[in-house]
C-alpha cells in the first residue's frame, strides 16, 4: 500500500470528528506547528470537506472502532499497512501482553527514537534523515528507518550532519527539551541513549490499544 501524500491535517481532523468523547486528536505529523494556535484541530474539529458540524451521523460498529483506532496508530507512527500488521504478528509470539508488546515495538523504531531525542521536528522528518544516513548506532551509519533498538544503543550523529542547518537547529530543541524517561540525552557528546525498554506508562500514543488488538485477532 502506497504512503499517503495529501494535506496530513486532514487525517487529524478525520479522527478528531471520529472521536465519541469529543477529544481533539492529534497525529503530530507537523512538528512545532502541531503545538500552536495554527494546529488545524485547534482551529476546526470538523471533518475533512465538512463545514458545519464535526458529528458522525452514522453510527459506528464495534469493526469500524477497532478500524478507526488502528488506521490512527499505524499514521501516528507512519507505518505503511504490510509493516503495520507484521509488528503486530512479531508481538503477539512473544508471551505476555500483546498490546503492550506491539508498542513497545513501534516506540524501539529508529525514527521514533530520533523524534522523541528532539532530534527532528516530526517522524517524517527522522525517517526522512534516518534514510540520508544522518545518524550513527553504537559508532555504525544506520540508514534504515525502521531498525529496532535496544537498551544500551547510543544513537549519534554523523560528524559531517551537525553542522547543518537542519541540526544546528534540532540540536537546540534537543537541548532545551527533556527526552521521554526511557531515553537519555547527552549535551556533551550530543548522544541519546535508550536506558530502558519504554513501559505502557512511558508511551504518551493517544490510542486504545485493545480495539487494536481486537481488529487483529478477528
Ligand atoms: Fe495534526 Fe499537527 Fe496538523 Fe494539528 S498541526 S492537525 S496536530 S498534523
Amino acid at each position: 500500500m502506497s504512503r499517503y501524500n495529501g494535506p496530513v491535517c486532514r487525517l487529524c481532523r478525520r479522527e478528531t470528528a471520529a472521536s465519541k468523547t469529543g477529544e481533539k486528536i492529534k497525529l503530530f505529523l507537523k512538528g512545532d506547528r502541531c503545538l500552536t494556535k495554527k494546529c488545524a484541530v485547534e482551529r476546526r474539529g470538523t471533518a475533512p470537506g465538512q463545514k458545519t458540524t464535526g458529528k458522525s451521523r452514522t453510527k459506528t460498529s464495534e469493526y469500524g472502532r477497532q478500524l478507526r483506532e488502528k488506521q490512527k496508530m499505524r499514521r501516528y507512527y507512519g507505518v505503511h499497512e504490510t509493516q503495520f500488521a507484521n509488528y503486530f504478528r512479531e508481538a503477539a509470539r512473544v508471551p505476555g501482553q500483546t498490546g503492550r508488546t506491539f508498542l513497545q515495538l513501534l516506540e524501539r523504531r529508529l525514527d521514533n527514537v530520533v523524534y522523541r531525542l528532539n532530534l527532528a521536528s516530526s517522524r517524517a522528518q527522522a525517517r526522512q534523515l534516518v534514510t540520508h544516513r544522518h545518524f550513527r548506532v553504537n559508532g555504525r551509519p544506520v540508514n534504515i528507518p525502521s531498525y529496532i533498538v535496544k537498551p544500551g544503543d547510543v544513537i549519534s550523529i554523523s560528524e559531517r550532519s551537525t553542522k547543518s542547518p537542519v541540526f544546528e537547529a534540532n540540536l537546540d530543541v534537543a537541548r532545551n527539551r527533556r527526552p521521554p524517561e526511557w531515553l537519555e540525552w547527552n549535551d556533551q557528546n550530543n548522544e541519546g541513549k535508550v536506558s530502558q525498554i519504554p513501559s505502557r506508562e512511558q508511551i504518551d500514543t493517544p490510542v486504545d490499544i485493545q480495539l487494536i488488538v481486537e481488529y487483529y485477532s478477528r
